[in-house]
């Protein structure tokens, strides 16, 4: 197991305010919420980054969206709309090195994405 943050969330080493949880992901509130609603969604499955994901990661990728959809719904912001955002390596902005997915809404966003 890595010295990982995000794993420890999941074993519970790390506290986290969860969610929602089921065998194979975990969704918590980020501790430094960049909009009134800011979830990360994470696979239980270690893997340090998007950029490392290959057919294999199929069914984790494809999970990671639908929990994400998911978790929208569960907490009354599907049809507001929300954004979905992935930082993959060091260009990407990503500071923890376990794949996560953002999911951030509850209000108009500033700027785009793209
Ligand atoms: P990234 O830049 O995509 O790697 O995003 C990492 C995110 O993890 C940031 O938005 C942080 O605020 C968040 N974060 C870091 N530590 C924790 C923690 N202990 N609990 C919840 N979120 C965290
Ligand atoms: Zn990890």
């Amino acid at each position: 197991m890595p010295d990982c943050l995000f794993c420890k969330i999941i074993d519970g080493t790390i506290p986290s305010e969860k969610i929602f949880e089921n065998e194979e992901f975990l969704a918590f509130k980020d501790i430094n919420p960049q909009s009134p609603v800011h979830i990360l969604i994470i696979p239980k499955k270690h893997l340090a980054k998007l950029s490392d994901c290959g057919n294999d990661e199929k069914e984790i990728l494809s999970g990671l969206l639908l929990t994400a959809n998911n978790v929208a719904k569960e907490i009354g912001i599907a049809e507001s709309g929300y954004r979905v955002a992935i930082n993959s390596g060091d260009d990407g902005g990503q500071l923890v090195h376990h794949l996560h997915l953002h999911l951030m809404g509850g209000g108009k966003l500033d700027g785009r994405m793209a």
